[in-house]
């Protein structure tokens, strides 16, 4: 009895679970190169039958050089297989059904798998050229000229995007949160560095309270400063935040150090002078401050305030992408600065 209502429950459950989300069947595959902004771009193009494909990319950390896409409600069909990438910038591709509807798409980079070399979007179906909705790739050549910092070959960072999870930070007057810009802006640093050969260590590198929900200040505080103690090779620590006021007009930007810390003074200054030159705010100044983070650090550190989520103009650059790239970019490169000179 029991077997037999169990099948009919599970007959009943797919019969409608297919009903609501017919099964996507991959039937087109492509691969070319083009050119963007004068890199070279490998685009690989996956074509269905249905559109609104649900898909979702990562990077394990274990296998840093693979990207993988995980497609839902998909079957592969022919393309059920794998395909060599004879490109340089990507070796190979699989497409497995990891289980029944989820088909996962397995790319080999040439290097290591980071933000700025890779996009992942859909495109329409085209009625002229016959071609299917399809799952955009694109892998691009690393940027030459930007990519790889001097001073950082070797050296380990701690790198601590302010707030996260429960505790959203300061928040914008268009909702743009702080958690959500210092979480951006360390992970584009993060990648920068790592190009350039430097260890980096993260307090958090999704939306999470390190510590815990609900946990005191100094709890979530001390649960970052433990990052950096509990990692030996750690040589400074350095944390990411956007400041706030009452007074929209409130602006700039400004870099902090703990009293009496000379190295951490001097990262302070670096990242002062490259932050002014970059992101083009009022510079209001290199500040000591007893800020917990930089207090309790045991290696040379600094805290930086981007600029004012509470002021109209900063609260867009902070959310901006582009400008985002910018001061990673300048973060960088008083990294390498600070361990060079
Ligand atoms: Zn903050």
């Amino acid at each position: 009895m029991l077997p037999l209502v169990a099948l009919l429950l599970c007959l009943l459950s797919s019969a409608g679970f297919a009903a609501r989300n017919p099964v996507h069947k991959l039937n087109y595959f492509q691969t070319n190169m083009v050119k963007q902004d004068g890199r070279d771009v490998l685009r690989i193009e996956i074509g269905m039958d249905r559109d609104n494909l649900d898909y979702q990319a990562s990077v394990k950390p274990y296998i840093p050089q693979r990207l993988l896409i995980d497609l839902w409600n998909t079957e592969p069909g022919k393309l059920n297989e794998s395909i060599s990438l004879k490109s340089g910038l990507a070796k190979s591709l699989k497409i497995r059904e990891l289980e029944p509807r989820h088909t996962q798409v397995a790319i080999d980079f040439s290097m290591k798998v980071s933000e700025d070399l890779y996009k992942v979007y859909t495109v329409p179906a085209e009625k002229k050229t016959k071609k299917p909705y399809r799952l955009v790739i694109e892998i691009a050549q690393p940027d030459k000229k930007s990519s790889r910092i001097d001073g950082l070959q070797g050296h380990a960072v701690v790198l601590d995007a302010g707030h996260g999870g429960s505790d959203s930070g300061a928040v914008g007057p268009h909702g743009v949160t702080e958690k959500a810009v210092t979480l951006a802006v360390t992970k584009k640093v993060q990648s920068l560095l790592q190009n350039s050969g430097a260890r980096v260590i993260m307090t958090r590198d999704t939306d999470r309270d390190v510590y815990g929900i609900n946990a005191t200040d100094r709890q979530e505080l001390q649960a970052r400063v433990n990052v950096g103690l509990y990692a030996p090779e750690a040589e400074i620590f350095l944390s990411i935040h956007c400041n706030a006021f009452s007074n929209p007009a409130a602006n700039g930007m400004e870099t902090y150090h703990y009293d009496g810390s000379y190295r951490g003074e001097r990262l302070a200054t670096l990242l002062n002078e490259e932050l002014e030159k970059a992101g083009g705010l009022t510079n209001r100044g290199v500040k000591t401050a007893n800020f917990y983070v930089i207090r309790h650090s045991k290696v040379p550190a600094s805290l930086i305030e981007l600029g004012f989520i509470t002021n109209y103009r900063e609260e867009a650059l902070l959310n901006d992408d582009a400008y985002q790239n910018k001061l990673a970019a300048a973060i960088t490169k008083a990294i390498g600065r600070y361990f060079k000179e």
